[in-house]
């Protein structure tokens, strides 16, 4: 995993995070992952800034789910007073989930009429290929090289990120990312389309035949690739003339994060037959949810039930609700594109200065800085990427790295990053790079 700790240096740390690691290690067992070489103990939160149990603040430029920013006090008190009042599930006929999914699907496009709810993107992407594959009758699915989608056994199938060591299905097959920074624009979209043209003559002649392709509009375990935005829509026409369901992943891109527009798809101009939303959905609260036209799960629902303990409870769409709501009123969408454009400003500053920053990208609060070793040979820098990383985590500003290289800084904050924040962000990362 990029920007994971690793236990081997353990001694290295104070007397009281080597302790708290190694009791982690002890309960948790050793699937779970720490970020940092220095790993952050967190104990309380506001906006955009964590605190460790000394007091010692942190400004948080990676965290999508709290979109809002931390414990925001609207989505407190909702989730707070919901649970005082009713917490129960869909089973019973509640007013608030209607609400919620009208309003909901009013922001998307005109196709996507129902929603369903789950708990995680996760979930939210298993059902996606499973109505998938009920409406197709075909099992293929297409993925780009470093994508995820998830952690239940079909996702994880389909999740090539999580590396060589975890099966994907013989039914996925891969296509590359839209590398910005190595294909011209105008290139990028046949190219594209011809990737997985290519792939779905390949699970056709196998007898899978192509149930779905699945993207995150931003890319962003591939490396946050925001640009151009013709990309996906031949990419939806190669997948609908073979009978496939193009499904557009918003767990990262959507609820604003672009600036551009709410939902990352819509960047592409597209309607997309399946959207799967999560993360932010709830400011923390663990909601995600399946968008999709009616037509597509018509005879999954007259063949199956779909019941889920936790999704689309109560609490949950109270939650969503207020979420939904504060970023509208609040403006975050705005507020992403604002701040977002006066990251990118700051760090085209930075890389006048320093040869290492080879591509800035990003779209709203998504920027992605690719370091490379020299920008001729366009060399992944790893080693470069760890250094900045660690080097803001050391002056109490957290980002994190993504790609299939580990060489892209990922800056990711809080909707409601503020400029004052932004230049906090880039005068630190300007003394890391001084400094490397
Ligand atoms: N899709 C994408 C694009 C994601 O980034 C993630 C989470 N990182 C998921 C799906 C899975 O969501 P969850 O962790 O809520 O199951």
């Amino acid at each position: 995993m990029n920007n994971a700790f690793d236990p081997a240096s353990a001694a290295g740390l104070s007397e009281r995070s080597r302790k708290l690691v190694e009791r982690r290690t002890a309960l948790l067992g050793p699937a779970y992952r720490l970020f940092y070489n220095d790993p952050v103990e967190v104990a309380r939160a506001k906006g955009v800034l964590l605190y460790d149990s000394e007091g010692h603040e942190y400004l948080d430029a990676y965290n999508n789910v709290v979109s809002v920013g931390h414990c925001h006090p609207r989505v407190v008190a909702a989730i707070s007073e919901q649970l005082g009042t009713l917490c129960t599930h869909t089973r019973y006929i509640q007013e608030g989930i209607l609400n919620y999914a009208e309003d909901l699907l009013g922001t998307h496009a005109d196709n996507l009429k129902h929603v369903m709810f789950t708990c995680t993107g996760s979930e939210a992407n298993d059902l996606a290929l499973r109505i998938a594959r009920h409406y197709t009758g075909k099992r293929g699915i297409i993925v780009t090289d470093e994508a995820y989608h998830g952690n239940s056994d079909l996702t994880a199938s389909f999740s090539p990120s999580l590396g060589a060591q975890s099966p994907l299905g013989t039914w996925v097959r891969r296509v590359p990312a839209p590398d910005s920074y190595r294909v011209a624009p105008d290139q990028m979209g046949p190219m594209m389309a011809a990737h997985v043209a290519k792939e779905i003559e390949d699970l056709e002649r196998r007898g899978e035949g192509l149930a779905a392709f699945i993207a995150d509009s931003m890319f962003s375990s591939d490396g946050i690739f925001s640009h151009p935005t013709d990309v996906l829509g031949p990419v939806r026409d190669v997948v609908h003339k073979a009978g496939g369901l193009f499904v557009a992943d918003e767990v990262q891109s959507g609820f604003g994060r672009s600036g551009e527009r709410l939902w990352g798809y819509q960047r592409h101009g597209i309607a997309p037959d399946i959207v799967t939303m999560g993360k932010p959905m709830g400011n923390g609260y663990p909601v995600a949810a399946v968008a999709l036209s009616p037509d597509i799960v018509k005879n999954f629902g007259r063949d199956n039930r779909y019941f889920n303990t936790f999704g689309g409870n109560s609490v949950a769409m109270a939650a969503a609700q207020a979420v939904l709501n504060v970023i509208r009123d609040e403006k975050l969408q705005e507020n992403s594109l604002r701040v977002g454009k006066m990251l990118r400003d700051g760090f085209a500053e930075l890389a006048k200065r320093y040869e290492q920053i080879g591509d800035i990208r990003g779209s709203g609060l998504y920027v992605g800085l690719e370091l490379v070793k020299d920008r001729a040979s366009k060399q992944p820098d790893a080693a470069a990427a760890a250094a900045v990383v660690n080097g803001l985590r050391a002056r109490r500003v957290l980002i994190s790295a993504t790609g299939a290289n580990a060489n892209t800084l990922k800056i990711r904050p809080p909707l409601v990053f503020s400029e004052a924040n932004a230049d906090r962000l880039l005068s630190e990362t300007e003394k890391v790079f001084a400094a490397l």
